[in-house]
């Protein structure tokens, strides 16, 4: 199959019409350039922070944000800050591939851990705290982690590599257990407004497939590892992963359309959650980060898990 725009032979087929190398990396590049301008996800003061993992999202995006800052001519501080989870024969192997990525082109990484932090690695704690999926540890720490040292470091920005396939996923997941409250963070902006103690999440590749994001890092080589985390299978997103799959599979453009529909009630959202938080946010009496409630939710776990300890 050769490609819409030249004589090449196709690498992939977009929605419309099939691309060559070329055309596909500058459609996918274009893409996420686009969205910074039209969401203002970098803005001339900001300091920039990219969640980084070493998996092919993170790498991309790192990436793409240096070249977007080199291309506007830029000069906006930019770093990487990395969470090691304490995932046995996981982790430390994108960590490895992180590090050399980071070297080669020249950005300043910082990685923080869960065992430094919390005492526990996130293998250690699904071993000790029953009834809770380590899926669930994870998200709250990891969040916790990267608001916390991103602020620390005076990031005003925290870019995320979050493509299309992971946000249609949380939106489903968010209307399938009724928690509209939380489906009004998301976007390519997150937030519902702007906290002194929240760096504000955005999110570049929100319009890139999970399959145009693979496919960007293997043709620009990076160093990638494509396994799956070993605790991926036992949480529930990976059954609407699957299920979303299927459904795109059958019916192209399912996706897309989850998340078009949503951005158009994205407003409402949060315009009713803005009604509803008024005074709401707190400071945790145990750390001081922000809390919906007197201890925060990263505490609670890390009070559990000592708990759970002692009684062993
Ligand atoms: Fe953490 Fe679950 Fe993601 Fe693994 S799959 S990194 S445990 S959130
Ligand atoms: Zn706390």
């Amino acid at each position: 199959m050769k490609c819409h725009n030249c004589e090449r032979k196709a690498v992939i087929t977009l929605q419309h019409a099939p691309a060559c190398e070329m055309h596909f990396i500058n459609y996918f590049e274009d893409k996420v350039f686009k969205t910074i301008k039209k969401y203002q996800l970098i803005k001339l003061n900001d300091s920039l922070c990219v969640a980084a993992s070493g998996g092919k999202d993170s790498l991309t995006i790192l990436y793409l944000t240096k070249k977007y800052l080199k291309e506007n001519n830029l000069k906006n501080k930019l770093f990487a800050l990395a969470v090691d989870e304490g995932i046995k024969d996981y982790r430390e192997h994108t960590l490895i591939d992180l590090k050399e990525f980071c070297k080669k082109y020249g950005i300043e990484l910082k990685i923080v851990s869960f065992k430094e932090e919390f005492d526990s690695t996130l293998d250690e704690a699904k071993s000790k705290i029953n009834g809770k999926k380590p899926c669930n540890i994870c998200g709250v720490w990891r969040r916790y982690l990267l608001n916390k040292y991103a602020r620390e470091e005076n990031a005003t920005k925290v870019i995320t590599g979050h493509n299309l396939d992971d946000e249609a996923q949380v939106i489903l997941m968010n209307i399938f257990k009724a928690n509209t409250g939380l489906a009004a963070q998301l976007g390519p902006v997150t937030g519902i407004k702007e906290h002194d103690l929240f760096v504000q999440r955005v999110k570049p590749l929100y319009f890139c497939t999970e399959k145009e994001t693979k496919l960007y890092s293997i043709l620009k080589k990076f160093q990638v590892n494509f396994a799956e985390c070993p605790n991926a299978q036992e949480g529930y997103r990976v059954q609407i992963r699957d299920m979303l799959n299927d459904f795109e599979q059958k019916y192209p453009g399912t996706k897309q359309g989850i998340i078009n529909s949503f951005l158009e009630i994205l407003p409402l959202l949060k315009n009713k959650a803005l009604e509803q938080e008024n005074g709401k946010l707190k400071q945790c009496q145990e750390c001081g980060e922000p809390a919906t409630q007197n201890i925060c939710n990263a505490c609670k776990i890390a009070e559990e898990l000592k708990c759970a300890v002692i009684q062993d």
